[in-house]
């Protein structure tokens, strides 16, 4: 089973206060058993089951709700939130899953608008200082060779005037070498909120992030931080990485890479990711019933038929799936969901990286550290600094480097770095082992965009799909699985307007 070193705060919704909240649950349970083409729901019967209780699940439920329909979400876990997971800590909340937001990222960002949240900002996204691990040794800018400086590109960023020249030369080379290896984005996604708009990005999708990488011809030095870059998105071997998602990134990054580095790691919710979607569930009015898993979806020409695992049977008028591409198929659909739906399930994305918060006792500056895709960690940053102690967020591309609740394998891998600090306590979730997750944030492999991405948003005459997996823009973050949830919500407003409420 997926282990956290700290228990989650959750919602704050017990199932028991749940249970209390939603009072008419019972009156949902069991249409008669057989029943396949499930008759029109009565008043007791929800008109649309959402199952998932992520992002996607809570806003898609909360939209369905204001259009005045009613709403059962079922959720696997004991909490909502999926594949986010606000913990707390002596620093305040730390979020173990999705963390970082941004305002190119339209559709979070209007949902942190609408509720009024406060942000908060990650120090090492903006590092002091910048090392990378090559030769068996700490390298610190002046070892990298800039080739032509251009700072003068990179000065748009404006450091701060205290920001030492080391730190503009080492983002100088990363700015040239982040540039050279998205040179290609533009023509592939002209749109990058539209792919299907056109672009070359199917050219893109037919090679790795690790093939683009080797084509580069890049010297040790500025392959290794790219590598520590990139490595960190995919959160993947890189192999197993599509040249095109990192192209979509910085397409929908506006190809800068300060716009990129603030879009994927600088800005997050000061009171965690669980209070934006709090706000989300408050603000709609639908029942939910946790630790409820599906294990089975019935479609007839009037209904859906939910079984969960327990044996329940709840019909409904329409259903959305907002489940991680990597459990679609567990649950048994009746008709089956379409051959590429189920081929993509079977063939799973790649993202199933490590994530951890790292507690230091010790000098912890403002820094950030960066190694190749073979090391255990691709990226160690700055989470919160200080004179004695800090803590720092470390990524990998796979659990199977690195146990990250070992402290002392832990501690031996940022001594590469900070000689002089102790690990005293290592935060993390096992995304991968979760039965509910199998995986992090989604990366498609090479090919799959090509193959799946239409046909996973194609709904299924009664049976829709919601999620971050199958976003078209920021596909594998809370902004997707926003983007995703609202137009699926929409869709189905409409599917069960023209069809007669
Ligand atoms: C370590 C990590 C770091 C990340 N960092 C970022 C970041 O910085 N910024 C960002 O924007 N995004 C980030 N992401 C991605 C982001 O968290 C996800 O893209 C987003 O939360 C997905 O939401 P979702 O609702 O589509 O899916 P999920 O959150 O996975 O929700 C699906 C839900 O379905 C439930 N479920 C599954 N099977 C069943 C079943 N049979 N019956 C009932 N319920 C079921 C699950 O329990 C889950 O609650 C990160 C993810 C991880 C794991």
């Amino acid at each position: 089973m997926p282990r956290a070193t700290r228990g989650n705060t959750g919602t704050g919704a017990s199932r028991r206060g749940f249970l209390k909240a939603v009072g008419g649950a019972a009156g949902l349970a069991a249409l008669p058993s057989g029943v396949v083409n499930a008759p029109a729901p009565s008043q007791r019967e929800p008109d649309v089951i959402v199952i998932g209780g992520g992002f996607a699940g809570v806003t898609a439920a909360r939209d369905l709700s204001h259009a005045g329909l009613r709403t059962l979400l079922l959720e696997a876990r004991s909490r909502l939130g999926g594949r986010t997971l606000t913990v707390r800590s002596e620093e305040g909340p730390l979020d173990l899953g999705g963390t970082w937001v941004h305002w190119t990222q339209p559709n979070v960002w209007a949902e942190i608008t609408r509720y009024g949240l406060a942000i908060a900002e990650t120090p090492g996204a903006i590092p002091g200082r910048t090392l990378w691990w090559r030769d068996g040794a700490a390298h610190e800018s002046g070892w990298l060779d800039t080739g032509p400086l251009i700072a003068a590109a990179f000065c748009a960023t404006e450091p701060a005037p205290e920001a030492p020249l080391r730190l503009l030369t080492t983002l100088a080379a990363m700015n040239e070498t982040m540039n050279r290896f998205h040179a290609d984005a533009a023509a592939a996604l002209p749109r990058p909120f539209d792919p299907f708009f056109g672009g070359s990005w199917r050219d893109a999708d037919t090679i790795s992030v690790r093939e683009k990488i080797d084509a580069l011809g890049l010297s040790d030095d500025r392959r290794i931080v790219l590598e520590g870059m990139l490595a960190t998105s995919c959160h993947a071997p890189l192999a197993n990485a599509s040249f095109a998602e990192m192209l979509r990134w910085w397409a929908l990054s506006g190809r800068n890479l300060e716009r990129y580095n603030d879009a994927v790691a600088r800005f997050k919710l000061r009171d965690g990711t669980v209070s934006l979607l709090e706000a989300i569930r408050a603000d709609g009015d639908f029942e939910v019933r946790l630790s409820t898993p599906v294990s089975r979806v019935e479609q007839g020409p009037d209904g859906v038929l939910v079984t969960t695992s327990d044996g329940e049977r709840i019909g409904a008028r329409a259903l959305i799936a907002a489940l991680p591409l990597n459990l679609l198929g567990e649950i048994d659909f009746s008709p089956p969901l379409s051959a590429e739906k189920l081929d993509a399930a079977r063939e799973r994305h790649a993202g199933s990286g490590v994530k951890a918060y790292l507690r230091l006792r010790g000098e912890t500056p403002n820094f950030a550290a960066f190694s190749d895709e073979r090391e255990a960690f691709s990226l160690l940053f700055t989470s919160h600094e200080g004179a004695d102690s800090g803590t720092l967020i470390a990524f990998g591309t796979s659990a199977s480097k690195i146990d990250v609740h070992d402290r002392a394998a832990v501690e031996s891998q940022v001594r590469r770095f900070l000689p002089d600090v102790e690990v005293t306590e290592s935060i993390a979730y096992d995304w991968h082992l979760d039965p509910w997750s199998k995986g992090t944030w989604c990366m498609f492999r090479p090919g799959q965009m090509t193959k799946y991405l239409a046909a996973l948003r194609e709904p299924e005459g009664r049976v829709h799909l919601a999620g971050g997996d199958f976003a078209l823009g920021w596909r594998g973050f809370i902004d997707g699985a926003i983007e995703s949830a609202t137009s699926v919500a929409q869709r189905v407003i409409a599917d069960l307007d023209e069809r007669g409420r």
